[in-house]
């Protein structure tokens, strides 16, 4: 026991030490893409607890960012630059949120607005207005959805930029894959229609499909020029679109900035 928390204690010093050393290294490497979900205080019941961060936190954490010369970037720079546009600058940086809360409007919109760094959300379309309703209430409480309006002000502002989260947030790969096919394609279509803005991002919901190549490639061909997994990590850019996904950097709520440098820097944080 001892012995174990001896070998613990020292490599966990070791990772310190080394993502300090990597620090340069790494913010030049790859692109990091944080994934949040939602900005808060968990609900009463909610088993989910680790996918809220509380907004003084997230407040922190894009302070930090912009501090460190990180520039938050939206997803139409992102696919600009895939597409051989205007590169990305050194330090870019993409904020994301999956599924497309209430509480990222109330709190993360008007932070990132405030402190002048930008955001993306993918939205389960058939949601919007309503609830995270693909969760079971018994074991992770309904709360509400950012409505058509909320999007259309964020948008607007130019700090958020959206994508697609599907129509419904299934599992695509417990899909038939045209089933899988019409979600992706849909949801495109249907977000293009009333925000008026191409969805160039999508992200598989759970990361299910995304490094299944029968899945990923109905993704590409919807016609999505960047799709995201939820696998941890930082994926290189320029970016190897035909090799598979962009990896992502998971924003739990118990992270502390060190945390975030450490991701940022090594890919991950904790990895034990
Ligand atoms: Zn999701």
């Amino acid at each position: 026991m001892l012995n174990e928390l001896l070998a613990v204690t020292v490599f966990s010093g070791a990772a310190l030490a080394s993502a300090r050393w990597t620090w340069w290294r790494g913010a030049a490497r790859g692109l990091p893409a944080l994934v949040y979900h939602k900005i808060g205080k968990p609900p009463e019941g909610s088993k989910l607890k680790d996918l809220w961060v509380s907004p003084e936190k997230f407040r922190s954490q894009v302070a930090w960012l912009l501090a460190h010369g990180y520039v938050p970037v939206l997803f139409s720079e992102v696919s600009k630059a895939q597409k051989g546009g205007k590169p990305l600058p050194a330090n870019a940086v993409l904020i994301t949120f999956d599924d497309g809360y209430e509480n990222n409007y109330t709190h993360a919109y008007k932070i990132l607005r405030e402190l002048g760094a930008k955001g993306n959300i993918f939205i389960v379309f058939n949601t919007i207005g309503k609830a995270n309703l693909w969760h079971d209430p018994g074991t992770e409480p309904w709360i509400n959805m950012a409505s058509m309006k909320m999007l259309t002000e964020m948008q607007e502002s130019g700090v958020m930029e959206f994508g697609s989260h599907t129509m419904s947030h299934p599992n695509l790969e417990k899909l038939p894959l045209e089933d899988a096919a019409w979600e992706l394609t849909e949801s495109k279509k249907q977000l293009e229609a009333a925000l008026g803005r191409e969805m160039s991002a999508f992200a598989y919901p759970y990361g299910a499909g995304a490094y299944t190549p029968a899945i990923r490639a109905l993704a590409l061909k919807a016609g999505y020029v960047l799709d995201f997994s939820f696998r941890q990590g930082k994926t290189p850019w320029p970016w190897n679109r035909e090799a598979g996904p962009i990896d992502r950097l998971f924003i739990k709520g118990g992270d502390n900035n060190l945390d975030l440098r450490l991701q940022l820097t090594r890919g991950a944080s904790r990895l034990w």
